[in-house]
C-alpha cells in the first residue's frame, strides 16, 4: 500500500491531485481484502481502470483501489467465440489480442482507453459499434455481501453511454466481462467516415488499422496532451425539439434512434458557439474536435477543466436550449460528485 501517492500518472487528464493510499488488487479476494479494510476505517473506495473516463476536481481523501484483475479465456463452438475476460485487462490490447488470433468483432472499439472492467459501465461506444452488441455477460462483486453477481446482457439496461453499473459503483466492483464474438463475420462500416470502404473485401484488420488512422487524426494522445475524450454526451431529444432546431439550423447533423428520438451532435452545438479552440487558462476545447476538453500543458487543475465544461455547458443551453451532460465522471474528495450539483 502506498500512502499520499500523486495521481497524475492514474488519470488521462494528468491532473495532480493526491489521494491518501493507492492500492493493487491483482485478484477478487485481494480486492475484496483491500475494500473492507477501508470500508472498516470509513476511509471511502474509488475502484479504477485507467482513469480515462474521470476528472478530479480536488485530492482524494480515500483509497484508490486499482482492479489488475487479468485473464483471457476464449471457447469456441461453430458459431461463436466466446470469450471470459479479467476486468484488469486493458481494452485496446484486448482487441489487437483477439484481432491478431484471427477473431474478429472488436475492430471498431479500437484504441479506446481504459479497461475492461470499466468497458460496461458506460457501454463504450465508437464507429457504430457498442460494447452492448457483443457483451454476454459481467460478474461484479457485491461488495456489502462479499457476493458474487452475474448481470446477463439483459439485465445490464445498456443505453448509449448508459447501464445499470453507472448508479450503483459504491456496491459493485467489476472482475470481469462476457463477450460473445459471431464466427460470420459482417464489417460495421455505417459509420460517415467508414462508408466509402469496400464491405465486400475488406478485412477486420484493416478496419482496425483504419480505425487507428482516424482517431490519431481527431483525437490527441493523452500522452502529449491531458484529455478524457469526449467530454459530453450527445444529446438524445425528441422529435419536436430536432424539428424546430432543423428549421434554423438545416445543415445539423443528427442521428434516428430506434426509440423515435434523435440523437444531436454535441461537438457541432458546441462549434456552433463559436467556441472551437477556445481557451480558459491551461484548459482548453481541442482545436480539432469540440468534444474534447484537453489539459494543455498538463497543469490545469480538475476545477478549471470543470469551469471550461461549465461555460460550455451554458453557452449551449443558452443558444440552443439545450442542456449537455457530461460522459466524464466528476470526483471529489470524498468520492463521485453528482454532475446535477455543478451543471445546473
Ligand atoms: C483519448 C480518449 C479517447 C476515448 N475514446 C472513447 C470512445 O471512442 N468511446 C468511449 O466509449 N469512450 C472513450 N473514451 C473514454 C474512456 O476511455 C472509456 O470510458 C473507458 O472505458 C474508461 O476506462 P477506464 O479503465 O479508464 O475507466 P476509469 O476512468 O478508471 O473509471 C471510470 C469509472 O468507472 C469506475 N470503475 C472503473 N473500473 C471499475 C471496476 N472494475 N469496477 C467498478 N467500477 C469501476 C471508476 O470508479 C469510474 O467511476 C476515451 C478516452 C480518451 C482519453
Amino acid at each position: 500500500m502506498k500512502h499520499y501517492v500523486h495521481l497524475k500518472s492514474l488519470n488521462t487528464f494528468s491532473i495532480d491531485v493526491f489521494a491518501k493510499h493507492v492500492v493493487t488488487a491483482h485478484n477478487e479476494c485481494a480486492l475484496l481484502r483491500f475494500w473492507k479494510k477501508a470500508y472498516n476505517k470509513r476511509t471511502p473506495v474509488l475502484i479504477l481502470g485507467g482513469g480515462s473516463n474521470i476528472l478530479f476536481l480536488e485530492n482524494y481523501i480515500g483509497t484508490i483501489l486499482l482492479n489488475r484483475i487479468k485473464g483471457i479465456f476464449i471457447t469456441e463452438n461453430k458459431m461463436a467465440w466466446r470469450l471470459h475476460v479479467g476486468a484488469g485487462e486493458k481494452w485496446h490490447e484486448l482487441v489487437t489480442y483477439t484481432i491478431n488470433k484471427n477473431i474478429p468483432g472488436l475492430e471498431n472499439l479500437a484504441y479506446i482507453p481504459g479497461y475492461v472492467g470499466a468497458a460496461p459501465i458506460q457501454n463504450i461506444g465508437a464507429y457504430g459499434v457498442e460494447l452492448s452488441q457483443i457483451c454476454e455477460y459481467v460478474d461484479v462483486i457485491d461488495l456489502y455481501n462479499e457476493k458474487k453477481i452475474r448481470f446477463f446482457r439483459a439485465e445490464c439496461n445498456f443505453q448509449y453511454r448508459d447501464s445499470i453499473f453507472k448508479n450503483c459503483l459504491k456496491k459493485y466492483a467489476i472482475v470481469s466481462v462476457g463477450l460473445k464474438l459471431n464466427k460470420k463475420w459482417k464489417p460495421v462500416l455505417s459509420y460517415h467516415e467508414l462508408t466509402h470502404l469496400n464491405k465486400d473485401s475488406i478485412t477486420p484488420r484493416q478496419v482496425f488499422n483504419f480505425i487507428n488512422i482516424i482517431r490519431q487524426k481527431k483525437l490527441p494522445d493523452p500522452i502529449l496532451v491531458g484529455n478524457a475524450g469526449s467530454f459530453f454526451k450527445n444529446p438524445i431529444v425528441d422529435t419536436n425539439i430536432a424539428r424546430y432546431l432543423f428549421q434554423i439550423y438545416p445543415n445539423m447533423p443528427y442521428y434516428s434512434q430506434k426509440n423515435g428520438k434523435i440523437k444531436l451532435s454535441a461537438g457541432w452545438l458546441i462549434e456552433r458557439c463559436q467556441l472551437k479552440g477556445y481557451m480558459f487558462g491551461e484548459a482548453a476545447i481541442h482545436p480539432k474536435q469540440s468534444l474534447v476538453l484537453i489539459n494543455r500543458r498538463k497543469i490545469a487543475t480538475g476545477t478549471e477543466i470543470a469551469a471550461l465544461a461549465l461555460f460550455i455547458y451554458n453557452q449551449v443551453a443558452d443558444k440552443f436550449n439545450i442542456y449537455l451532460q457530461p460522459e466524464v465522471r466528476l470526483i471529489g474528495n470524498y468520492g463521485e460528485i453528482n454532475p446535477k450539483k455543478l451543471f445546473t
